[in-house]
Order: C-alpha cells, then structure tokens, then sequence
C-alpha cells in the first residue's frame, strides 16, 4: 500500500502541507472510513449524504491515523493534514499519480454482468505469472478505484480493475483515473435500463472505458453482442490512438470460442478454439456464461505471455467473491444455487441455464425474485423469463415480489399451473417451499439485492 511522507502526498494530491514542521510525517495506507482507521494511516474525509468525514478527522486522529487530507472551505484541520480543495478529487489525483509512480499496467473490466466474476478470473490467471493486485470485493466506483489502487503493493506489476457504473461518463472517469492498457466488456444487458434509456446508451456507457485507454492499447469485447462493434465504430466513441481489438464469446466467429463444453453439477469443462492438447480447461464455475468470462480471461492472459500450463493452473487457483452462483448444501442435503447476489434479465437467463444444466436431482426449483430498475418494460422482461422456464428447466417455480407475479403468468405457457407458486409474502413462500421440498431437490435462488432473498437461502440452508 501507499507509503509516502506529508510533502510527497501533497505533491501528489496538488494539495498544500498545513504545517511546514510536518512535512516528514510517514503515513502508511488511505482510509476514507472512520470506523476502519490503522495506525499511521491518512485520513481522506469525504462528504457523503447523511455524514461528512470531516466531522470525524480528530476522532481519526485520536483513533492512529498519521494525519488527514482537509478541504480548505472546512476551516482549520485538527491535526497533521494537507490543506486540497477538494477531497474526493485529490484522492482520485493522489492514486493515479501513486498508479503511474508504481509503473504496474492496468487492465480495466467492465460489462452488465460478469465483471467481478471476470476481474477474479483474470487475477487468478495472471498471478501465476506476475505480481498481481485486483479490485477487493466490488470496490468498483469512483472511491473504491481509487482506494485499490492505493492498497496495491508497490512492486505491482499488474492491478485488474474493476470499473461500475449506473450513468454515462462514470465509466470514462474511472478509465481515465486509471489508463488501462487492456480493456474487457463482459458483455451488455439490461441493468440501468431505467436511468440510461436503451440498449445502445448501455453500450456507450460502457464503452466509456476506452476514453482514458493507453494508446495501441488492447480492447477485449463479448463478440456475441452486436451493438458492441457498432457502437464502437460511430464517430463519437473516444477510443485511443491504434487500438487493437479481440472478441471472445459462444460463436465461432469470435477470436475466442469454445469447441466444445461439458457441464457438470460442480464444474465446467472446456476446450478454448487453439488451445495446445486434447484435455480441457476445468473451470470450477458453472454455466454458459462463465465460460463467456473464463474465455475473456484467458485472452488477457495470453496478451500477457501466460503459457497455457499456468492458464490452466490459474483456473484451479481460482477464488471468487461470494454469492455468484454459489453451490451450498444445507442441512438436510438440498442443494442450493445461491445466487441471491442481483439479478437482471440477462443474468437471470445464465443463471436458468445453470439450472437447465443440473442432472440427477428429483426436483429442481426455481425461486426467483423481482429484477429492479428495468424502467417501462420491467413486466415484458419479467415475463419473458417466466416463458423461459421450459419442462427440464424447473419443475416448481417461486416467484416472489410485485413484478414476478409476472414471471408466473409467464411461466404458465409452458409449466403445470400447479407447480408455480407466487408470494409478495417472503414467510409465507419460506413455509410453502421448505414444506416441498427434499434432500434430493436443487433449488436456484436469485433475484436483485434490494429482494433480499438470502433469507431464503438461510432458511432452506437451516430446514432439515
Ligand atoms: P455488479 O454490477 O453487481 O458489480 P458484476 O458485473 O460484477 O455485478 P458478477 O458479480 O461477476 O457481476 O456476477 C453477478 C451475476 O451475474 C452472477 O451471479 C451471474 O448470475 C451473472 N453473470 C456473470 N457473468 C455473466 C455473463 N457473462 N453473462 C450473463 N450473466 C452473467
Ligand atoms: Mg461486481
């Protein structure tokens, strides 16, 4: 992490010492949380809604940090700072001129879905090669960017980032903060619908991620979207000078492809198109789309000289944030696909096909919750999914919420009427389901955050 003294910070920031005297003070690591200070640590107080960080400086101060930086419209700081005028800002100018002192390259990754799956990906596979620092968690905005950056080691010679966003020009903030050499868009789907409009605003949005890109730079895209070239290609999309290009994706036509997959219930097995021997890669993810992922990942890695063998070894290696599709098996022995992290249309269809791709088990249950933030369409989209679920792919279906009483009417096309259940009522579908429910039931369980369907998943987790 970031180790450097009062004069060298305020340099870095733009700001000004407050105290001549304190201009050797050695502070180690940046916390923009008052309840997470380490000892020696620099303060950077931001205004949020309910609170200002400011208020709480002297208590940080008290608490260890080394010192704090200080918006000079706040009056006089209570301890050792840097006077900026603008906190935020210099924290952001403070880790980008950290990332270029540290000379390790950035590959940015953004996309709808798959980008934190992606950013773990691409870090399991790069650090069998380099030293590697990544996006902790979903760290992923224009304070947390930042703050991983500042966490990286110095020796770094790689940082993956991951870039989010909910509006236009977020993305071409954060790429211009760190200057990826490589990019990845995972892929495009619905979420942010409501605030962006359509489909190919998304698509600008992300491809954002271009506007601060290294010249000859490499941009790694989901080929199976066709709005992704298309957007790239109208006037008004900033990309760097001799950018180079690379698709990954399901088709053939894409630089990467799979030959040929195999899903298991606890892994996926894949042949990437050119890949040396006839074994194949085993990725412990499952569904279509982590393949998807897993085939972004490597086509970074190879741009990186990673040989084949550590390819392959880096999937074994792979450690991902919780709750994406993650298998856990309850008391009783139900297994559960707990997916209760989020949930867009597009997510919602890879996580289907995951179940579709479950073998062996007597019942598979869907238990799906509404997906928010889809604006004027949110009905279509939800029953589209319900019309989804084909026999084969559920055999109960829990909808729970005011929108996917939708994903029931749907799912009435295709499925017994008296297999689909509807709830607005999270304790009343936890009775009905766990009361059907058998050890040798799969049960996949997704919705978006705000639903908060790990409640379900505790209690199918409990239930014996
Ligand atoms: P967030 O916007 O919350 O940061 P994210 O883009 O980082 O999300 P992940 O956390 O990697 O995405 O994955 C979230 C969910 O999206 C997964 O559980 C899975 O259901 C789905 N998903 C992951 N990758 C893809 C993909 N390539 N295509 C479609 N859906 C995907
Ligand atoms: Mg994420």
């Amino acid at each position: 992490m970031i180790r450097r003294n009062l004069a060298e910070i305020a340099a870095m920031c733009g700001g000004q010492i407050r105290e001549a005297g304190d201009a050797g003070i050695l502070v180690q690591g940046v916390v923009t949380d008052s309840r997470q200070i380490t000892a020696g640590c620099l303060f950077v107080p931001l205004a949020g809604e309910r609170f200002d960080g400011h208020d709480f400086a002297a208590d940080c101060l008290q608490a260890g940090a080394g010192a704090c930086l200080w918006a000079r419209s706040k009056g006089t700081p209570p301890g050792p700072a840097v006077l900026v005028d603008d906190t935020l800002i210099a924290l952001q100018a403070l880790a980008k001129s950290y990332l270029t002192e540290t000379g390790a390259k950035v590959v940015g990754i953004t996309g709808s879905n798959g980008k934190t799956t992606t950013k773990d990906l691409v870090y399991a596979l790069l650090s069998t090669t380099y030293k590697v620092h990544k996006t902790k968690g979903n760290f992923n905005n224009h304070i947390g960017l930042p703050l991983t950056l500042l966490a990286m080691p110095e020796e770094t010679e790689i940082v993956v980032l991951e870039m989010g966003m909910s509006g236009r020009h977020e993305i071409e903030l954060l790429s211009k903060l760190g200057e990826p050499e490589t990019a990845v868009i995972t892929n495009i789907g619905e979420s942010h619908l409501q605030q962006l409009g359509s489909r190919e605003e998304i698509t600008r949005a992300k491809l954002e991620i271009l506007a601060g890109m290294k010249p000859g730079g490499l941009f790694v895209y989901n080929g199976d979207e066709p709005l992704i070239p298309r957007v790239l290609a109208e006037p008004s999309t900033a990309k760097p000078e001799g950018l180079r290009t690379a698709t990954f994706g399901l088709q053939p036509e894409n630089d990467a492809y799979p030959t040929g997959i195999l899903f298991t219930d606890n892994r996926t097995l894949f042949t990437p198109h050119g890949s040396e021997g006839e074994t194949p890669f085993d990725l412990p993810l499952l569904g279509e789309h982590n393949v998807t992922n897993a085939l972004a990942a490597i086509t970074i890695a190879r741009h990186y000289k990673v040989s084949e063998v550590a390819i392959r070894e880096g999937f074994s290696n792979v450690e991902l944030t919780g709750m994406r599709i993650e298998v856990v098996v309850g008391i009783s022995g139900i297994t559960i696909l707990n997916d209760a992290y989020n949930a867009s249309p597009t997510s919602m269809k890879a996580a289907i096909g995951v179940l579709d791709h479950m073998k062996g088990y007597r019942k598979k249950v869907a238990v799906l919750g509404d997906m928010l933030e889809l604006g004027t369409s949110e009905e279509e989209y939800h029953r589209g999914i319900g019309e989804m679920l084909t026999p084969g792919k559920a055999d109960l279906l829990f909808a729970y919420g005011p929108l996917s009483r939708q994903i029931a009417e749907g799912a009435k096309k295709q499925m017994d009427p008296d297999c689909i259940f509807a709830y607005t009522d999270k304790s009343e579908l936890i009775r009905k389901l766990v009361s059907l429910l058998h050890p040798q039931d799969v049960v996949l369980v997704k919705a978006s955050r705000g639903m908060k369907l790990e409640e379900v998943v505790e209690a199918i987790k409990t239930s014996e």
